[in-house]
Protein backbone atom coordinates (compact mmCIF):
# COMPACT_ATOMS: atom_id res chain seq x y z
CA UNK A 1 0.00 0.00 0.00
CA UNK A 2 1.28 3.93 -0.90
CA UNK A 3 2.84 4.86 2.01
CA UNK A 4 1.51 8.60 1.83
CA UNK A 5 0.73 11.71 3.86
CA UNK A 6 1.07 15.47 4.13
CA UNK A 7 2.56 17.99 6.18
CA UNK A 8 0.29 18.57 9.30
CA UNK A 9 -0.06 21.29 11.95
CA UNK A 10 1.65 20.34 15.36
CA UNK A 11 -0.13 22.41 17.31
CA UNK A 12 -2.18 19.85 18.95
CA UNK A 13 -0.33 17.89 19.63
CA UNK A 14 0.69 13.93 18.46
CA UNK A 15 -2.23 11.89 19.14
CA UNK A 16 -4.11 14.87 16.98
CA UNK A 17 -1.91 14.58 14.03
CA UNK A 18 -2.42 11.03 13.60
CA UNK A 19 -5.92 11.39 14.12
CA UNK A 20 -6.15 13.26 11.40
CA UNK A 21 -3.80 11.10 9.26
CA UNK A 22 -6.42 8.71 9.54
CA UNK A 23 -9.52 11.09 8.35
CA UNK A 24 -7.93 12.37 5.51
CA UNK A 25 -6.66 8.66 3.98
CA UNK A 26 -2.94 9.28 5.18
CA UNK A 27 -0.93 6.69 6.70
CA UNK A 28 2.25 8.89 7.07
CA UNK A 29 2.61 12.67 8.10
CA UNK A 30 5.40 15.25 8.65
CA UNK A 31 5.08 17.90 10.91
CA UNK A 32 7.55 20.57 12.59
CA UNK A 33 9.47 19.97 15.84
CA UNK A 34 8.84 23.57 16.58
CA UNK A 35 7.71 27.07 15.57
CA UNK A 36 9.24 26.96 11.68
CA UNK A 37 10.11 30.27 11.62
CA UNK A 38 10.98 30.80 15.54
CA UNK A 39 12.75 29.04 18.35
CA UNK A 40 11.53 28.01 21.89
CA UNK A 41 10.11 24.05 21.43
CA UNK A 42 6.54 23.21 23.34
CA UNK A 43 7.05 20.22 26.24
CA UNK A 44 6.23 16.85 24.14
CA UNK A 45 4.11 14.66 26.86
CA UNK A 46 4.47 11.30 26.88
CA UNK A 47 0.99 10.05 27.21
CA UNK A 48 0.64 12.07 24.31
CA UNK A 49 3.12 10.03 22.12
CA UNK A 50 2.04 7.13 23.66
CA UNK A 51 -1.60 7.50 22.25
CA UNK A 52 -0.19 8.48 18.89
CA UNK A 53 1.86 5.39 19.06
CA UNK A 54 -1.59 3.24 19.55
CA UNK A 55 -3.18 4.90 16.95
CA UNK A 56 -0.18 4.20 14.64
CA UNK A 57 -0.01 0.06 15.27
CA UNK A 58 -4.13 0.04 14.84
CA UNK A 59 -4.17 2.14 11.48
CA UNK A 60 -0.78 1.10 9.88
CA UNK A 61 0.70 4.78 10.30
CA UNK A 62 4.63 4.53 10.40
CA UNK A 63 7.58 6.95 9.20
CA UNK A 64 6.44 10.37 11.08
CA UNK A 65 9.05 12.87 9.41
CA UNK A 66 10.12 15.58 11.66
CA UNK A 67 11.17 18.81 9.88
CA UNK A 68 13.27 21.02 11.67
CA UNK A 69 13.01 25.14 11.78
CA UNK A 70 13.77 26.74 8.51
CA UNK A 71 15.67 29.03 10.29
CA UNK A 72 17.90 26.11 11.36
CA UNK A 73 21.04 27.01 9.36
CA UNK A 74 24.20 24.77 10.04
CA UNK A 75 26.30 26.71 8.05
CA UNK A 76 25.55 30.39 8.98
CA UNK A 77 27.91 33.20 8.54
CA UNK A 78 26.90 34.29 11.99
CA UNK A 79 28.35 31.87 15.04
CA UNK A 80 24.89 32.72 17.19
CA UNK A 81 22.98 30.93 14.20
CA UNK A 82 25.20 28.31 13.65
CA UNK A 83 24.82 27.77 18.02
CA UNK A 84 21.29 27.78 17.43
CA UNK A 85 21.04 25.42 15.08
CA UNK A 86 23.49 23.26 16.61
CA UNK A 87 21.03 23.36 20.13
CA UNK A 88 17.57 23.07 18.19
CA UNK A 89 18.70 19.46 16.20
CA UNK A 90 20.79 18.03 19.66
CA UNK A 91 17.44 18.96 21.61
CA UNK A 92 15.24 18.13 18.24
CA UNK A 93 16.80 15.16 18.44
CA UNK A 94 17.44 13.64 21.57
CA UNK A 95 13.49 14.08 22.02
CA UNK A 96 12.95 12.23 19.20
CA UNK A 97 13.94 8.93 20.43
CA UNK A 98 10.72 8.54 22.42
CA UNK A 99 9.18 7.94 18.57
CA UNK A 100 10.37 4.63 17.28
CA UNK A 101 10.65 4.72 13.18
CA UNK A 102 10.68 8.44 13.16
CA UNK A 103 13.43 10.50 10.94
CA UNK A 104 14.18 13.73 11.01
CA UNK A 105 14.60 15.72 7.93
CA UNK A 106 17.10 19.43 7.77
CA UNK A 107 17.65 21.97 5.17
CA UNK A 108 21.40 21.66 4.89
CA UNK A 109 22.14 25.06 5.05
CA UNK A 110 23.05 28.47 3.45
CA UNK A 111 26.50 29.57 3.10
CA UNK A 112 26.09 33.24 3.26
CA UNK A 113 29.07 34.23 0.96
CA UNK A 114 31.38 31.66 2.87
CA UNK A 115 31.52 29.65 -0.18
CA UNK A 116 29.86 25.88 -0.76
CA UNK A 117 33.02 24.28 0.49
CA UNK A 118 33.15 25.80 3.72
CA UNK A 119 28.91 25.47 3.98
CA UNK A 120 29.73 21.53 3.51
CA UNK A 121 32.21 21.59 6.23
CA UNK A 122 30.10 23.26 8.84
CA UNK A 123 27.35 21.32 8.33
CA UNK A 124 29.43 18.12 8.83
CA UNK A 125 31.11 19.73 11.46
CA UNK A 126 27.69 19.89 13.01
CA UNK A 127 26.33 16.28 12.88
CA UNK A 128 29.67 14.93 13.36
CA UNK A 129 29.55 17.06 17.17
CA UNK A 130 25.32 15.29 17.48
CA UNK A 131 24.79 12.12 15.90
CA UNK A 132 25.42 9.43 18.00
CA UNK A 133 26.62 5.65 16.60
CA UNK A 134 23.45 4.46 19.48
CA UNK A 135 20.52 6.85 18.29
CA UNK A 136 17.70 5.30 16.41
CA UNK A 137 16.52 8.34 14.39
CA UNK A 138 17.72 9.02 10.98
CA UNK A 139 18.05 12.16 9.67
CA UNK A 140 17.60 13.59 6.34
CA UNK A 141 18.96 16.08 4.10
CA UNK A 142 17.10 17.65 1.87
CA UNK A 143 17.48 18.33 -0.99
CA UNK A 144 17.42 22.01 -2.11
CA UNK A 145 16.19 23.98 -5.27
CA UNK A 146 19.64 26.38 -5.18
CA UNK A 147 17.92 29.65 -3.60
CA UNK A 148 20.14 32.42 -2.48
CA UNK A 149 23.01 30.78 -1.38
CA UNK A 150 21.74 26.94 -0.54
CA UNK A 151 23.52 23.83 0.01
CA UNK A 152 22.18 20.93 -1.32
CA UNK A 153 21.16 21.84 -4.36
CA UNK A 154 23.32 18.91 -6.37
CA UNK A 155 23.86 15.49 -5.36
CA UNK A 156 27.70 15.60 -5.15
CA UNK A 157 27.04 18.41 -2.27
CA UNK A 158 24.77 16.14 -0.39
CA UNK A 159 27.24 13.37 -1.22
CA UNK A 160 29.98 14.96 0.29
CA UNK A 161 28.45 16.15 3.25
CA UNK A 162 27.57 12.14 3.99
CA UNK A 163 31.16 11.52 3.31
CA UNK A 164 32.32 13.83 5.79
CA UNK A 165 29.84 12.61 8.21
CA UNK A 166 31.21 9.91 10.83
CA UNK A 167 27.89 8.58 11.66
CA UNK A 168 27.52 8.37 7.99
CA UNK A 169 24.70 5.33 8.99
CA UNK A 170 22.73 7.65 10.55
CA UNK A 171 21.83 10.09 7.52
CA UNK A 172 19.81 9.46 4.45
CA UNK A 173 18.19 12.28 1.52
CA UNK A 174 14.67 13.49 1.19
CA UNK A 175 14.19 14.56 -2.02
CA UNK A 176 12.02 17.18 -2.72
CA UNK A 177 10.56 16.75 -6.37
CA UNK A 178 9.79 20.44 -6.67
CA UNK A 179 13.19 21.35 -5.17
CA UNK A 180 15.32 19.16 -7.69
CA UNK A 181 12.93 20.37 -10.64
CA UNK A 182 14.13 23.82 -9.69
CA UNK A 183 17.20 23.29 -9.07
CA UNK A 184 17.90 22.03 -12.13
CA UNK A 185 17.16 18.10 -12.47
CA UNK A 186 14.87 17.10 -15.45
CA UNK A 187 12.44 14.49 -13.65
CA UNK A 188 9.75 15.71 -16.08
CA UNK A 189 11.38 14.02 -19.38
CA UNK A 190 14.85 12.18 -17.41
CA UNK A 191 13.29 11.43 -14.55
CA UNK A 192 15.07 7.60 -15.03
CA UNK A 193 18.34 9.57 -15.86
CA UNK A 194 17.38 11.66 -12.34
CA UNK A 195 17.05 8.44 -10.27
CA UNK A 196 20.26 6.68 -11.71
CA UNK A 197 22.85 10.18 -11.16
CA UNK A 198 21.14 9.71 -7.42
CA UNK A 199 22.35 6.35 -7.50
CA UNK A 200 26.12 6.92 -8.85
CA UNK A 201 26.39 10.10 -6.86
CA UNK A 202 24.73 9.17 -3.43
CA UNK A 203 23.75 5.80 -3.78
CA UNK A 204 19.63 5.47 -3.68
CA UNK A 205 19.84 2.99 -0.55
CA UNK A 206 20.12 6.68 0.91
CA UNK A 207 16.79 7.72 -0.38
CA UNK A 208 14.27 7.81 2.66
CA UNK A 209 11.88 9.88 1.77
CA UNK A 210 10.15 11.83 -1.00
CA UNK A 211 8.51 15.69 -0.91
CA UNK A 212 6.02 15.31 -3.11
CA UNK A 213 5.40 18.87 -4.34
CA UNK A 214 4.59 20.53 -8.50
CA UNK A 215 6.23 23.95 -8.97
CA UNK A 216 5.22 27.02 -9.98
CA UNK A 217 8.29 27.77 -12.21
CA UNK A 218 10.41 26.07 -14.59
CA UNK A 219 13.58 23.67 -14.68
CA UNK A 220 16.66 25.09 -13.18
CA UNK A 221 14.44 28.23 -11.98
CA UNK A 222 16.04 27.86 -8.22
CA UNK A 223 12.99 29.42 -6.95
CA UNK A 224 10.99 26.68 -4.51
CA UNK A 225 7.71 28.11 -5.02
CA UNK A 226 5.15 24.57 -4.30
CA UNK A 227 2.56 24.15 -6.37
CA UNK A 228 -0.75 21.79 -6.12
CA UNK A 229 0.01 18.10 -8.02
CA UNK A 230 -0.61 18.55 -11.71
CA UNK A 231 -1.43 22.30 -11.29
CA UNK A 232 2.63 23.42 -11.61
CA UNK A 233 5.01 22.74 -14.30
CA UNK A 234 6.37 19.23 -13.39
CA UNK A 235 2.31 17.87 -13.87
CA UNK A 236 0.32 14.81 -13.04
CA UNK A 237 1.69 11.75 -15.23
CA UNK A 238 5.27 12.52 -13.65
CA UNK A 239 4.03 11.74 -10.12
CA UNK A 240 1.95 9.12 -11.36
CA UNK A 241 5.36 7.47 -12.89
CA UNK A 242 7.16 8.84 -9.09
CA UNK A 243 4.63 6.78 -6.85
CA UNK A 244 4.78 3.78 -9.24
CA UNK A 245 7.98 3.60 -10.29
CA UNK A 246 9.86 0.62 -8.82
CA UNK A 247 13.09 2.51 -7.24
CA UNK A 248 10.50 4.64 -4.81
CA UNK A 249 7.09 3.18 -4.57
CA UNK A 250 8.27 1.87 -1.11
CA UNK A 251 9.08 5.20 0.16
CA UNK A 252 7.36 7.47 2.11
CA UNK A 253 5.62 10.32 0.23
CA UNK A 254 4.81 13.28 2.13
CA UNK A 255 2.75 16.16 0.44
CA UNK A 256 3.67 19.79 1.02
CA UNK A 257 1.70 21.32 -1.62
CA UNK A 258 -0.15 25.03 -0.89
CA UNK A 259 -3.59 23.01 0.76
CA UNK A 260 -5.84 22.74 3.73
CA UNK A 261 -6.46 19.28 5.10
CA UNK A 262 -9.58 18.90 2.25
CA UNK A 263 -7.09 19.80 -0.43
CA UNK A 264 -4.68 16.70 0.83
CA UNK A 265 -7.45 14.36 1.19
CA UNK A 266 -8.42 15.09 -2.54
CA UNK A 267 -4.48 15.21 -3.49
CA UNK A 268 -4.08 11.60 -1.21
CA UNK A 269 -7.03 9.81 -3.06
CA UNK A 270 -5.77 11.06 -6.00
CA UNK A 271 -2.35 9.92 -5.94
CA UNK A 272 -3.48 6.23 -4.38
CA UNK A 273 -5.94 6.30 -7.26
CA UNK A 274 -2.86 6.77 -9.79
CA UNK A 275 -1.67 3.36 -8.23
CA UNK A 276 -4.29 1.28 -7.03
CA UNK A 277 -3.54 1.43 -3.75
FE1 LIG B 1 11.78 21.33 3.68
FE1 LIG C 1 10.36 19.84 1.03
ZN1 LIG D 1 10.27 23.94 -0.72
Amino acid sequence: MLRIGCHLSSSKGFYSMAETAVQIGANTFQFFTRNPRGGAAKEWKEQDIAAMLELFAQKDIAYPLAHAPYTLNACAKDESIREFAFNTMREDLDKLESIPGAMYNFHPGSHVQQGAETGIELIADQLNRILKPEQSTIVLLETMAGKGSEVGRTFEELRTIINKTLCSDKVGVCLDTCHVWDGGYDIVNRLDEVLEEFDAVIGLDKLRAIHLNDSMNGPGSHKDRHAKIGQGNIGLEVFQNIVNHPKLRHLPFYLETPNELDGYQQEIALLRSLCGS
